[in-house]
Parts: structure tokens; sequence; C-alpha cells
């Protein structure tokens, strides 16, 4: 399969065009979560590989911004065509450094795909605006501007659509950039180096460096011309970020953690209910940030929907995610292991009833049964922390108003998702939920089309939609007097 990937398979940090080591010759290995092995390294970089990183992007700037909206769509149309031309080769590389089934991994270079196309398109449409001048001679215009060097932070979880919610607007919007793919999965991060040279963009206007987070992440912020920084990951280090990238005022935004609930009335068609719960739980393994991490289940449902959902989830092929036909492959490493079975034992210390699973799976590693736990009840652990992994706590709720109450209560608020066939109850409740996105009777929502992102303590600004150029955009106000 090396043999497969290899074109994409860069080892090296892409700085100002160049394929280049770290100072210091250091790596970092690169594991299969399937296999325990090493695929290969990635140089371990540190603030200086990223100070030139960031002086090659301010330097692609003073040209790339120049460039046509129209030239910059067609650039991100090869672009497109180019990840869908090598979307096998692409989602064999992810899914051995990730773990994700291969369908899976195929979905999310084809989505990748599908947000370099909306941005594409929308590059096309950064209007500004002609005001109406309260004075006779002079008029009043905005005009929109790349904001010029932006940084990239992305996780290990979804490490090649992260990407493109980030780059494709960057690239739409006129702006250069700078990339820190996950260590975990740095493969699919550096192949968009090697698809944007092979597409025509020039040197410096897309560097990747892979490495140490901390130094990294650290002169990122402190650079001042970095002028935004759009960070996907933990709500611990989104926070950490935000107030230093505040010593340099960069504009941020920020895709965090979630406690996503999902509701199911007695109203609800059931069977609809367990398949999209199905979906929204062990998607990716449970490692998704908009993963359902609690389920609410109205009482004349609650036995019925039990039932089915864990007839549902011990029905799932657990196995390594190139293995056709797999749909569970393994967590990312053991600490992510380990982590689900501290949620088990004090779920069950608590009154909760394993269902379904409960224990590592029998092909080792870091593989998960996936798991159903009833008489969930609010003083367990997940109610407040995200499980990010296949462990589905079902907690029992008697009225509409408990449930929203319940939903509610977290500081987070990314994705929520509920089942009822009331249209009534559709619109109290959707308008009750302090959440960015809501899915009524869907489990899984995302597109390019629409803006993806959080409230509360999930995140700032979003991604996709025309709301997802914003944010990469300056807002210019031009007075033009003596008329
Ligand atoms: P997760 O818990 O999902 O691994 P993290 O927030 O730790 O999420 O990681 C998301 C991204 O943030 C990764 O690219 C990781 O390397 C990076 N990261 C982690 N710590 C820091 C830090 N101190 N500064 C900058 N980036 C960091």
């Amino acid at each position: 399969m090396l043999q497969k990937t290899s074109h994409f398979m860069k080892q090296a940090n892409l700085i100002n065009g160049e394929w280049v080591q770290a100072d210091s010759g250091q790596t970092i290995d690169v594991i299969n979560p399937a296999t325990g092995l090493t695929i290969g390294t990635v140089p371990k970089s540190g603030a200086a590989e990223t100070r030139r990183a960031i002086a090659a992007a301010e330097e692609a700037f003073l040209s790339f911004r120049k460039t046509s909206a129209l030239e910059r769509a067609n650039l991100l149309r090869k672009l497109h065509d180019a990840i869908m031309d090598n979307q096998e080769a692409l989602a064999q590389l992810l899914t051995m450094e990730q773990g994700k089934s291969l369908t899976e991994a195929r979905g999310e270079v084809g989505s990748s795909a599908a947000y370099v196309l909306w941005f594409a398109e929308e590059a096309r449409r950064a209007y500004g605006d002609v005001i109406p001048s309260p004075w006779a001679d002079r008029r009043v215009l905005v005009t929109k501007e790349p904001v010029g060097v932006i940084a990239a932070i992305t996780p290990w979880n979804f490490p090649s659509s992260m990407l493109s919610r980030k780059l494709g607007p960057a690239l739409a919007a006129g702006c250069t950039s700078v990339v820190k793919p996950a260590s975990q999965t740095p493969y699919s991060g550096l192949a968009w180096g090697a698809l944007c040279e092979e597409v025509g963009f020039p040197k410096g206007v897309v560097n990747i460096v892979t490495g140490s987070a901390a130094a990294i992440g650290d002169e990122i912020c402190a650079n001042p011309t970095v002028r935004k920084l759009t960070f996907t990951g933990s709500t611990e280090v989104g926070k950490m970020l935000t107030g230093k990238a505040a010593s340099t005022v960069k504009k941020v935004s920020m895709e965090l953690g979630g406690n996503a609930p999902f509701l199911v009335f007695d109203d609800a068609d059931l069977d609809r209910a367990v398949q999209g719960a199905i979906a929204a739980k062990f998607r990716n393994s449970g490692q998704t940030c908009v993963c359902t991490n609690r389920f609410f289940v109205q009482a004349g449902v609650y036995d019925a929907f039990v039932e089915k959902f864990t007839e549902a989830a011990a029905a799932l092929k657990v196995g390594p995610g190139q293995e056709e036909g797999v749909q569970q492959g393994p967590l990312i490493d053991t600490k992510a292991v380990e982590k689900v079975e501290e949620f088990i034992e004090d779920a069950v210390a608590k009154g909760g009833k394993i269902t379904t699973g409960g224990k590592r799976h029998e092909l080792g590693g870091s593989f998960f049964q996936p798991t159903v736990i009833s008489d969930a009840n609010m003083q367990m652990k997940f109610t407040k922390e995200e499980i990010f992994g296949p462990l589905a706590p079902v907690f029992k709720f008697e009225t509409e108003e408990e449930a929203v109450a319940l939903a509610n209560s977290t500081e987070f608020g990314l994705a929520c998702y509920f089942y009822t066939g009331d249209l009534g109850r559709a619109f109290r409740v959707m308008e009750g939920l302090k959440y960015g996105m809501v899915g009524v009777n869907e489990g899984v929502i995302t597109t390019p089309e629409a803006p993806f992102g959080g409230v509360k303590e999930s995140g700032l600004g979003r991604e996709g939609g025309y709301q997802g150029m914003d944010d990469y955009l300056d807002t210019k106000y031009v007075c033009i007097g003596g008329l």
C-alpha cells in the first residue's frame, strides 16, 4: 500500500516551495493505529522553521493578493479535480495514519474536495458595498481584502477535511498560509502541499510545518505577521491559543469540543432515530466533535429505543479500516482507549448498565467494542466531558422542558440532534437548544454549503457556507471626497 500512496506521502516540511527537514534533523514517528507499526517520520520542527514559513507566506502574499478572484477560483477548481483524481490514494493514506474505515476515508476526501469547490465558487462573490452617501460631494465604498498571512492548526480526527475548510476560504480570499497538522496524522496535511504545488499555486502560498505543537503554536501566536489563526481541536488548547493570539490581536476561528445531545421524543420515528443515532455516535469510532455524547430518550419509547439501538450497535463490524465492509476502525491510540474505559467504569459504579460492548475488542491494540450504556444519570462523568470514543450513554426523560434543559446543561454548544414527528415541538425544541447546529430528524448534517460552528465554549467563527469566507477577509471603508 505504501507504493500506492508514496507520491503524496511527504516526510518533510514545505517551506517556500522546498521540501525540507527540521533544522535539528530530528523527526517524529508516525504510527498506523490499526497495526501499531511505524509508517514513516516527519520533521520535528520548532520556532525557527515556523518563522521561515511565515516569512515565505509574507513574501508570497505580496503577489498572491493581487491575483484576480477568477484566477484563484480556477486554481481551486484544479485543486478540487486533483483531489478527486487521487481520491483513492488519499483515502488509503488517511486510513493508514488515522485508522478510520476506507469508506469513511473516501467520504472525507470527497468532502475535502467539495469544500474546495464551494470556496472556488465563493471566491468570486466576496462582494463589497456602495452605500448611499450622506454627503453630496462624497462617495462611500466598502471593499473586502484578504487578511494576509493566516495560520491553520488542525487535529488528527479529520486531517484532510478540517484543512479544506481553512485552506479553501484562505486561498479563495487571497491569503497565504502556514499549516501545522497534528503529529499523529501529518501525511494527509502534507499531501495538500503536494497537491497545491501540482496544480500551480505559487511557492510560499501554502507552507506546512510539522513538529512541536507548543513551539510552532507559540511562534504563530507571537508573530505579528500572522493576521489570523484558525484552529480545530480541544477546548483546552483552543482557550490557550485564543489567549496567546491576543498578544498580537489576531482574528481567531476556534472549532472546539462538543457535548452533543441527541433527543428522542415519544412521537419520533424510532427506526429513523436509531439509524441517525448510529451515524451520529459511531462515525469515526466516536471521534468527532459533533458525535453524540449524550442520548436523552423519552420514557414512553426508552426501552424500545435501547433495545433497537443496542442491536444496531452490536452489529457494527469492527476491524482494520483497510478491510472492505469494516464500519469501525481502531481508536487513535491507547490513551483514547483508557479514557473510554474510565468513562465506563465510572458509569457502571454509578448504576449504568452495559447493554452491549464495554470492553477492548478481541483484535487488541486500540480497537474497542461499540458500547451502549442504559440507565445513565447526571452524576456520571460523560455528562460534563467529551467521550471521543464508541460509547453511547442513554438517559431517560419525562417532559419536553426537562429534555431541553438537560441538553443545554453544558458549557459546550456545537451540534445537537433531536427526533420528533410533531411540527410544533420541532420548532419549540429547535429554538430552545443553545447550539450552533441542530439536526432535526437527521444525525449527520455537515455540508460545505452550511455554516459549521459552535456557540459558548465550543468556539468562535463559522466554517463553510458563505459565512466561511468572512474570517479571511478584512472590511475596508473608503470615503471618496471632493467630487
Ligand atoms: P486532541 O485532544 O484532539 O488531540 P489537541 O487540541 O491536543 O486535540 O490538538 C489539536 C491540534 O492542536 C494538533 O495539531 C495539536 O498538535 C495542536 N496543539 C496541541 N497543543 C498545542 C499547543 N500548545 N500549541 C499549539 N498547538 C497545539
